[in-house]
């Protein structure tokens, strides 16, 4: 391994070469895979794919899609496109509802998986001598173990702490001199209350990078993060059902995020009639995987909206960005005729001084009539304040609540950690309209 890529100014380890490549090797690379995946998951699991209808990257559109219920109806080897015995890693998503989803591994896809973490590393600054403390939960979701081989493969050092016992993790920061964290946003939101607590100031310790991901999250998040804490706040993307974290990932421009699309060809489609939309325009993020061997996964429909950035990135990578994800069709609720994705109403709870960004929507139905409560925690200062204080913000919260969605919900002032605290995923919503 040659010695230059360490250094921060300018320097990048050999594995992120593709990040770089001319646009025509990279198109005819991704052609070439494209064709073999394919031809791969037409001969395993016949879903109905004709490979000879691949000539040109853009014949991708005739191809049918794939959506988690094919992944279901499958549970739990039905997509497996490698015997068992090439097969070295299973993990599987946490299904709210069901069983869950089952994702395969060989080697060569371990090993893909391990190097378009490292570029994502590589990507948000990291470099050999980072300490790098893992806090993604390790266990059969993909955010622990694939955080971990990156890092590992940057030649980084590695704490495996997993996810949970907020108050060691803070020792661990401080005693190791910890350099990056990888966890979701809204768990380092939850350790930044916690060491405040224990009278532990972030702007003293070492960490410099935060590697943010699972959850979708508002640039209002971000600068509040790397407001308190000095940190570069980075916004990482994944899925497991096309490889856990390491399909794209921001670099130091932090203006949209890298797909690494020699392995991952992004597409973006109109959520409604499917038809793929131009560069630029918003829509439904389409992934299809290039070389993965085990579990080849054609125009998986992530649910995501995001457009794919036109403009090259000033940091030199050639591989195009999407836009940040803020919002999942999924997570889309209706109320009252009207759209409502949670990350809207953070960031206009996150535009309201004296607000903590801990939040949850709680959705109910009285007489026929959803209603809409939005719990917003406030700062311990705001709360100890006079009950002026408390009205004038409440105030102000329910008048830009409004003003958004153009409907009133009742918003309620709760005091500093009555929220639960998720140590993975956030829950923002709370249905309870169809309990009764
Ligand atoms: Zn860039």
């Amino acid at each position: 391994m040659s010695a230059q890529w360490n250094d921060p100014i300018g320097g990048f380890h050999p594995v992120s070469g593709p990040d770089y490549l001319r646009v025509e090797q990279l198109r005819k690379l991704q052609l070439g895979r494209l064709q073999s995946v394919v031809r791969r998951a037409y001969s395993n699991v016949e879903r109905g794919l004709k490979p000879q209808a691949v000539r040109a990257l853009d014949d991708l559109g005739q191809l049918p899609f794939t959506v988690k219920n094919d992944l279901r109806d499958t549970y739990p080897y039905g997509l497996f496109a490698s015997p068992m015995s090439e097969i070295v890693r299973l993990h599987a998503s946490s299904g709210t509802t069901g069983k869950p989803i089952v994702v395969a591994y060989t080697r060569e896809d371990i090993d893909v998986w391990s190097s378009v973490m490292l570029r994502t590393f590589t990507a948000c600054g990291l470099h050999q001598g980072d300490i790098i403390q893992n806090a993604y939960g390790y266990g059969l979701f993909t955010g622990g173990l694939g955080a971990h081989y990156g890092a590992e493969a940057l030649g980084a050092t590695v704490i495996p702490m997993s996810g949970g016992n907020t108050d060691r993790q803070i020792m661990v920061l401080k005693d190791f001199g910890v350099t990056a964290i990888c966890c979701t946003p809204s768990y380092f939101l939850h350790i930044l209350d916690r060491a405040a607590e224990m009278g532990v100031n972030f702007r003293e310790l070492p960490l410099r990078a935060g590697i943010f991901g699972a959850e979708p999250w508002t640039e209002q998040m971000r600068r509040r993060i790397e407001t308190e804490t000095r940190i570069k706040a980075y916004d990482i993307y994944g899925l497991s059902e096309i490889i856990g974290p390491g399909v794209a990932s921001e670099c130091e421009c932090q203006a949209g995020l890298h797909v690494f699309e020699d392995h991952f060809y992004p597409e973006i489609i109109d959520p409604e009639t499917r038809a793929p939309l131009p560069i630029g325009v918003e829509g439904e993020l389409v992934l299809t995987t290039l070389s993965k061997k085990a579990m080849p996964i054609v125009r998986y429909r992530t649910r995501d909206i995001s457009a794919i950035e036109p403009e090259p990135c000033e940091c030199g990578r050639t591989i195009r960005r999407i836009k940040r994800i803020g919002r999942r069709s999924d997570d889309m609720f209706i109320i009252r005729g009207v759209n409502v994705f949670p990350s809207q109403i953070e960031a206009a709870l996150l535009a309201v001084e004296g607000t903590l960004p801990h939040y949850q929507i709680v959705l109910t139905r009285e007489r026929d009539l959803d209603q809409m409560e939005v719990q917003v925690e406030v700062t311990p200062e705001v709360f100890s304040d006079k009950i002026r204080a408390l009205e004038g913000l409440h105030a102000k919260i329910s008048h830009a609540v409004e003003n958004l969605l153009g409907i009133r919900a009742s918003v309620r002032l709760v005091e500093p950690h009555t929220i639960q605290r998720s140590e993975g995923k956030a829950q923002r919503v709370i249905d309870r309209r169809n309990l009764k």
